[in-house]
């Protein structure tokens, strides 16, 4: 399996070097040159989730990665998710199904991805003998998920900057607390869009990029959108197989167009929705074909608070056709500003996704309308998926919502719209008795620059 980049310019890799780099080297995000067919699809319905992921992930590995090698990796990864059936899907009502993505070590779906990269890290490092430093720009979960797969882990360094004082207090403590020698948290002045920016800043300086060993695990890594593609196979498999719409609590798009992979694939998806917060870019987009960031408002939703999709950029490339040119083009306006998608790739793109938008209020009436309706607790992100969810159900068509985040980890927006706190599950005992370790940086590529090289231990 070849990886090619969105931009055209950067060297064509196999899985295992696409997935060590993260970003393309000129600034594009790698995708697979075709989409392989998934076999046997209506056989998979009652198979341990570990055994689904094993037939999904194969055929992107290619020579990677020893059937043993990703078999273990898989198994260790999942263990370490508190639900025997790793990705439950519950009913909140007649034909609207919750896919519960949040049982993993850090309470949200990055755990999936995150996890069973850690552990395919591990096995390409021990094999190379080669030492990395992964640096990762979070709105919170991304951050707790990759300090909790990676800490620990031989030949690798692993750098997280999160917008200083906006991200929740679970988030803050599940990345300052861990105390493996190997993790570095960095509070940054600024917002999401600022630390992805300066993350992608590092990774366009080649000569930092080549001494550090720089690697990317956000949602931009290939591997990670892989990871995710499982659950909506298991999610279709539990529901017979038949034409199913999903609806995706959307930010960076990695979620959602793992969906898109899973269509690809043959997996019966009618529609993908992207639900969105106020922070509403790509709803926009696919409902004016203007592409236009603006400010940050920051949400009871914090994980979906930006202006940048990142991965929507893999999207506009099957829009228009696989045109490395001119999704060149379209990234170079978006630096001042903005860009207008074609016709023919607008249209291309809304035969595949529907969108939503949801306001702050809505979210929590909405936390408040399913706890009176099922007794089921949601976080404000699974709520804006599910009252997205709610405006596009049809009859006769299944619709599946993502469950992104466990409802204890935004426990302040939970007790606004409920009037209680929930419980964190008993596996993240003691994160509020345990000391942070957290350096602040300023919003400034020199000032993390430096930090990375003073700091990193290998
Ligand atoms: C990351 C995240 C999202 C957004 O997912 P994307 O893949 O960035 O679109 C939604 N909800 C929660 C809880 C998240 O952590």
């Amino acid at each position: 399996m070849r990886y090619v980049s969105t931009r055209g310019e950067a060297p064509v890799l196999d899985f295992e070097q696409a997935m060590l780099s993260g970003l393309a080297r000129d600034g594009g995000l790698y995708l697979p040159q075709t989409v392989p067919a998934l076999s046997g699809l209506g056989d998979l319905d009652g198979l341990p989730y570990e055994e689904v992921a094993l037939r999904v992930i194969r055929p992107f590995t290619g020579d990677s990665f020893s059937d043993d090698e990703l078999r273990g990796a898989i198994d260790r990864a999942y263990a370490r998710i508190a639900h025997a059936a790793r990705a439950p899907l519950v009913q909140l009502a007649p034909g609207h199904h919750l896919l519960e993505l949040f049982h993993g070590p850090t309470l949200a779906f990055k755990d999936f991805a995150m996890q069973l990269i850690a552990q395919l890290f591990r096995i390409a490092l021990a094999r190379s003998g080669q030492r990395i430093t992964i640096v990762g720009a979070t709105s919170g979960d991304t951050g707790s998920a990759a300090i909790e797969a990676f800490r620990g882990i031989d030949n690798v360094d692993v750098f997280i900057m999160f917008p200083h004082g906006r991200v929740s207090e679970v988030q803050r403590r599940q990345m300052t607390t861990p105390d493996a020698p190997n993790i570095h948290a960095l509070a940054v002045s600024g917002h999401f869009d600022d630390c992805q920016a300066r993350l992608k800043d590092l990774f366009n300086d080649h000569a930092f990029r080549d001494r550090v060993g720089l690697a990317g695990v956000n949602s931009i890594n290939w591997a990670r959108v892989v990871a995710q593609v499982v659950y909506y196979v298991t999610a279709a498999a539990s529901l017979g197989m038949r034409q199913t719409d999903f609806c995706v609590p959307t930010g960076n798009f990695g979620d959602i167009f793992a969906g898109s992979i899973a269509r690809a694939m043959g997996v019966p998806i009618r529609r993908l929705i992207v639900a969105t917060n106020q922070n509403d870019i790509l709803h926009r987009a696919l409902t004016t074909g203007d592409y236009r960031t603006g400010e940050v408002h920051p949400s009871i939703s914090p994980s979906m608070d930006i202006q940048v999709s990142s991965n929507f950029e893999r999207a506009l490339y099957w829009a228009y056709g696989g045109d490395a040119g001119a999704i060149a083009q379209l990234m170079a306006e978006l630096k001042s500003g903005g860009f207008t998608i074609s016709q023919g790739a607008l249209q291309a793109l809304r035969e595949q996704y529907l969108s939503g938008r949801v306001g702050e209020d809505e979210t929590l009436a909405m936390i408040r309308t399913i706890r009176e309706e099922t007794g089921e607790v949601l976080c404000p992100h699974s709520a804006v998926g599910v009252a997205v969810a709610r405006q596009h159900l049809e009859p006769g068509v299944p619709m599946v919502t993502l469950a992104t985040a466990h409802p204890a980890k935004f426990p302040d927006a939970v007790e606004r719209a409920v009037g209680i706190r929930p419980d964190l599950p008993p596996h993240m005992a003691g994160l509020f008795d345990r000391p942070e370790r957290v350096t602040r940086v300023e919003n400034d590529v020199e000032a993390i620059r430096s930090l990375i090289l003073e700091r990193r231990t290998n």
